[in-house]
């Protein structure tokens, strides 16, 4: 697309004058055009690293909650306090953490949720002696059967006060009560 004509423009790299051989000649030398699309591509990689920094921190909770291992962070987040709680929680004993290196703690979910359900051992429910084990399920047929997690389940058979029947690693729950509860 060569022409007679002089054009003269002005670099969009440079804001230097020049003279352009086309219409289409947008910067005054290779280096403005090769500098230029350098900047272009240097300045889309900070846009998709804002991208996924602004993502990272709204990252929804339940990220979180699907996550086997967690950070002392992701604690803090789950439970609603602060790093140096979760901490205070740690050196208390009363959650198990493993320090993988210098400033990094992990903590099993499993731990995290055996912490959150602690409470004092309750004789077994009276109610419990008229429920066989096959008219009750496994806690994680309950959690499979109404798709809730196994700290909502442990939530739920605490406030309602529902009968646990302990058998081997087993726990079991009526299925009457669950199936009233959670239908
Ligand atoms: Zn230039």
């Amino acid at each position: 697309m060569s022409s007679n004509i002089i054009i003269q423009r002005i670099c969009n790299y440079c804001n230097n004058e020049f003279t352009a051989k086309t219409t289409t000649t947008q910067y005054c030398s290779q280096i403005c055009a090769s500098r230029s699309y350098k900047a272009r591509m240097r300045n889309a990689k900070i846009e998709a690293i804002q991208t996924e920094t602004k993502k990272k921190l709204s990252k929804p909770i339940e990220d979180i909650k699907g996550k086997e291992f967690l950070s002392v962070r992701d604690v803090a987040k789950l439970i609603g306090c602060s790093r140096q709680a979760v901490y205070n929680i740690i050196n208390s004993k009363r959650l198990h953490a493993v320090n993988i290196m210098e400033k990094k703690t992990i903590i099993k979910r499993s731990d995290l949720d055996k912490f959150l359900s602690i409470q004092p051992l309750k004789p077994v429910h009276p109610d419990s002696v008229h429920y066989t084990i096959s008219e009750c399920y496994t806690l994680t047929e309950v959690q499979k059967k109404y798709n809730i997690s196994e700290t909502a389940l442990q939530n739920v058979v605490r406030r309602n006060s529902i009968p646990k029947i302990k058998s081997g690693i087993y726990s079991f729950v009526p299925k009457t009560i669950i199936d009233k509860l959670l239908n």
